[in-house]
């Protein structure tokens, strides 16, 4: 791809719609259509880039009757080894078509080539061969237990899967989320019906011909594209062939999902949104401070649950601070995706740019001092036509201001001072979000302190976004339910029945 090119399915050799421009669902190991379709449209230009089939019920129902008849089938007499090495097989097949899948990506979301190719699609690949290690691993309680006539009962438990899996995802990080929950799902010995987000139909598309190519068996992992409420999502989360829903995007989402989960008594498990703080005490490194909030503050437009959205400082240097870091915003590059030193990405549809501006002029609004940022950029070329806005610093408000209560998911941060301790840990956990904190500071005391006393399911302390993929991920309050991650995506992948025999 040259630098301006953008992402069609038919950049891509052996794609498997026959039909240029149509991603098409992925059935019971069959490329399938629907009779109606959407446009997918390029957030860098604005331009129509291809068509997406929108699953009906029937394309619905196709999906989750592949995924249960899958259970029976070879899949479901495998061995955890067995599985473990097929999901290997995937991750190497990924690999093997990464630059296919980095241009689906940044076709998709307008990222950068270098985030996709650092980020995304390695933790894609990653996250297969992590829980095929995991899964193999993960044994079960057993219990020595006296009975009442002097005798013994061995308790033991027996892992099985939950069954099918219906896997829904948003649109910011497409490939990372959706392998997620799609690795610990199959390497439990689940199937999968997965709906990615409208607007990145891509990666999944790509993900299928992957599984194909692995030697994943029909049904095991299907794809049915379309949209939420009264579309392919609400079609999927209201079906009775589902076992088990595992959801990542908005808050207002996650608890209509949950509505529909009831009526079936479905477990869920949501990663939702999230209105982080970042904390920096006036004893920071303040250099790695700084950066480390441009990173946490702006990454991929701003558009990471795991984004800061309120930095808080400590009284002494929070000019310094507050002048540093609006003027690292105001140099951040904007370019096309596909050159390497791009930092600023638009965002993700025109909706979702015409909600940050109206974030941006509520900000203003309720009297925030802006100090860069605020604005569409120009640039006298196809990228008018997207969707960019500039990254924003913003202070002067309290902490009851809509902007810093409610999430933006965009470019955009607001700075606030503080004086002790107490005071920072109380304004971060004062809202109803509670995802992630970010932590900088030199006393070691503080940082451990700050882990009881935050109400958010991630803390980071002098850094941002390390994730070890063993360890729990998700949110309090608001932000979610359940975690994942580890043992914890094993638990929520498997039911388990507990075997007491006497002896
Ligand atoms: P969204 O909730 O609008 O959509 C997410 C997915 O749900 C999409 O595939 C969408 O089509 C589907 N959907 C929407 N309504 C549905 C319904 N009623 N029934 C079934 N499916 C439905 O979220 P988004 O705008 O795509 O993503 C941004 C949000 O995701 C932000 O709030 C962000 O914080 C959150 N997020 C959270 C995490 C996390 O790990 N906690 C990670 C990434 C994004």
């Amino acid at each position: 791809m040259t630098s301006q090119q953008l992402w069609h399915p038919g950049l891509l050799s052996g794609r498997p719609d026959g039909a240029p421009g149509l991603l098409r669902h992925y059935v019971g190991g069959e490329f399938t259509s629907s009779a109606r379709t959407f446009e997918k449209l390029s957030p860098v230009t604005g331009e129509t880039l291809f068509e997406v089939a929108e699953a009906d019920a029937a394309t619905v129902d196709a999906a989750v009757d592949a995924a249960r008849a899958a259970l029976r089938g070879p899949w479901g007499r495998m061995g955890e080894q067995e599985r473990a090495a097929v999901l290997r097989r995937v991750a190497d097949e990924l690999e093997r078509r990464f630059e296919d899948v980095v241009a689906a990506e940044i076709g998709d979301t307008g990222k950068s080539i270098a985030q996709a190719r650092t980020l995304d699609v390695p933790r894609g690949a990653a996250n297969f061969r992590a829980f095929a290690d995991l899964a193999a691993v993960t044994g079960t309680e057993s219990f020595s237990t006296a009975t009442p006539g002097g005798g013994r009962a061995l308790n033991y438990a027996v892992r099985k899967p939950v069954g099918v899996v219906a896997v829904i995802v948003p649109w910011n990080l497409p490939l990372l989320l959706l392998t997620w929950k799609v690795a610990p799902a199959l390497a439990c010995g689940n199937t999968v019906v997965v709906k990615p987000s409208e607007e990145t139909p891509s990666s999944a598309t790509l993900l299928a011909e992957v599984m194909a190519a692995a030697g994943v068996p029909a049904g095991v992992f299907n794809v049915v594209h379309g949209f939420g409420p009264g579309s392919a999502g609400e079609l999927l989360t209201r079906h009775p062939g589902v076992d088990a829903i595992t959801f990542t995007g908005e808050s207002s989402t996650g608890s209509a999902i949950a509505k529909a989960a009831a009526d079936g008594v479905k477990a869920v498990s949501f990663e939702l949104g999230g209105k982080n703080a970042g904390l920096v005490f006036a004893d920071a490194d303040l250099d790695a401070a700084v950066e480390g909030s441009v990173r946490s503050s702006f990454t991929n437009g701003g558009q990471v649950c795991l984004c800061t959205e309120r930095l808080l400082v400590q009284r002494p240097v929070f000019e310094e601070f507050t002048e540093r870091l609006a003027k690292r915003a105001g140099e951040l590059a904007f370019g096309w995706p596909a050159d390497e030193a791009t930092a600023t990405i638009p965002l993700i549809s025109r909706a979702h740019r015409d909600k940050v501006l109206g974030c941006y002029d509520l900000a203003r609004a309720e009297g925030a001092t802006v100090l860069a940022g605020g604005d569409v950029p120009a640039f006298g070329d196809a990228r008018d036509g997207g969707w960019y806005v500039r990254p924003t610093v913003i202070t002067g408000l309290g902490p009851q201001a809509r902007t810093n209560r409610e999430e933006i998911f965009g470019p955009i941060c607001h700075i606030a001072p503080f004086d002790d301790e107490d005071e920072a840990y109380a304004l971060a956990n004062d809202g109803d979000y509670g995802l992630a904190a970010t932590l900088w500071t030199r006393d070691v005391g503080r940082a451990h302190r700050a882990g009881a006393a935050l109400d958010v399911g991630l803390l980071w302390v002098n850094t941002w976004f390390l994730r070890d993929l063993r360890t729990p991920f998700g949110g309090m309050k608001a932000s979610g339910v359940g975690r994942e991650g580890g043992r914890h995506s094993i638990d929520f992948y498997t039911e388990l029945t507990n075997v007491c025999v006497q002896l």
